[in-house]
């Protein structure tokens, strides 16, 4: 069968690896879990039944409904401090459906993107999907960014830079200094960044700062996803200058054609919908996990997102074996990185799974 090298250099192996571990397993503590234990908010449940009642289930402009886009455009305003009209939002199918339509834009064969490592498994296996070759600059142990790093692997082909505050799966959460060097880093090669803030609102320290109120070449990705549960609805938007709006709509027409009509009128209540309760108790369990397991681990504390990154005590495949011997799920670091250091836990789960799981946890980072 003749596949295509671009898919062919594709790698799923990874992810693929922890469903098998997942199918071992009976009834797991589940720690391997990328999106939140909570349900869709009702009166945005009601909302997409009522959309749906009332027959908004044709397609939608390719660029969204203008709706949604004048709320997005005043979200971003009011709460990322990015200048933007109309012109510059275009509704996507959740933030994977986003870079889907980016990185053809603004890629040409061989062009390079930086992604850091550890990062979201989806940002190298687009790159390769786009023709673009990834390039891995390492994070600093405090997962903070090290320029001298990033600043060795910039070249002639460098396009873009992949960036995502909170970070999964480290838990980092980029402050306003690093933000600020990262944006005149980005204006002094002239490059795009592609700013990924699905997950904006899980910030349990300090603020969260978007790179799109610093500098103007940057395309901010955001979604609904994580923040109101919505993984499902595949809705998600992104803001770039104009002129590259009008050419991902292209891409956009031609493959997506758009993001599912009822759900962006039901995204229009969800901007509207106040979460902040659902944050605190992440808040709590983040701290939870911290505090049972800080003195057994070396690890970071997470300022953000859901997810611990967590140094394994000891050979990787034997802590694995040992969570699986336990009936606990983590997911192991070398799917989100060329290095095998780490495991990645998610709190989105219940008070009572992430009080086994410590207990889990304690016991076996002794077992050297
Ligand atoms: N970006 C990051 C950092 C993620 O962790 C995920 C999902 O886990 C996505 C993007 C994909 O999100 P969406 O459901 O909006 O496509």
């Amino acid at each position: 069968m003749k596949i295509s090298k671009r898919v062919q250099a594709m790698d799923a192996s990874g992810i693929r690896k922890v469903f098998a571990l997942a199918k071992e397993l009976k009834d797991p503590i589940d720690l391997s879990i990328g999106q939140p234990d909570f349900m869709v908010p009702k009166n945005i449940k009601d909302s997409a039944c009522h959309a749906i009642q009332t027959d908004y289930n044709r397609y939608s402009l390719t660029q969204g409904i203008d709706e949604l886009r004048d709320e997005v455009v005043s979200k971003l305003k009011n709460k990322n401090k990015i200048s933007a009209c109309r012109k510059n939002i275009l509704i996507t199918s959740a933030v994977s459906g986003g870079l889907s339509v980016i990185l053809p834009c603004i890629l040409d064969h061989g062009d390079e993107v930086v992604i850091f490592d550890p990062h979201f498994v989806g940002y190298k296996q687009l790159v390769l999907l786009y023709g673009g070759v990834p390039i891995n600059v390492n994070k600093r142990f405090d997962f903070s960014i090290d320029f001298n790093a990033l600043e060795q692997v910039i070249t002639q082909k460098t396009r873009a830079i992949v960036f995502n505050t909170p970070e999964n799966p480290t838990g980092h959460v980029s402050d306003h200094e690093e933000i600020r060097m990262l944006a005149e880093f980005a204006r002094k090669y002239d490059l795009y960044v592609i700013s990924d803030e699905i997950y904006e609102d899980f910030v349990y320290d300090g603020e969260h700062i978007s790179i799109g109120s610093l500098y103007e070449k940057t395309i901010t990705v955001g979604g609904f996803s994580k923040s109101h549960a919505m993984t499902g609805w595949r809705v998600g938007y992104l803001c770039a200058p104009d002129d590259l709006v009008n050419e991902m709509v292209k891409v956009q027409q031609y493959t997506f054609v758009c993001a599912p009509a009822p759900f962006q009128y039901a995204a229009i209540d969800a901007l509207h919908t106040d979460m902040s309760d659902f944050v605190l108790q992440y808040k709590k369990k983040r701290t939870t996990i911290y505090d049972g397991l800080k003195d057994y681990y070396e690890m970071m504390q997470s300022g953000g997102a859901f997810y611990f990154f967590i140094k394994y005590p000891y050979d990787p495949e034997k802590f694995i074996a040992r969570c699986m011997e336990n009936n606990l799920l983590v997911i192991p670091g070398n799917v989100f990185s060329a290095h095998n250091t780490h495991f990645r836990i998610s709190f989105a789960t219940t008070d009572e799974k992430l009080h086994k799981a410590i207990t889990i946890l304690q016991h076996i980072a002794k077992e050297v």
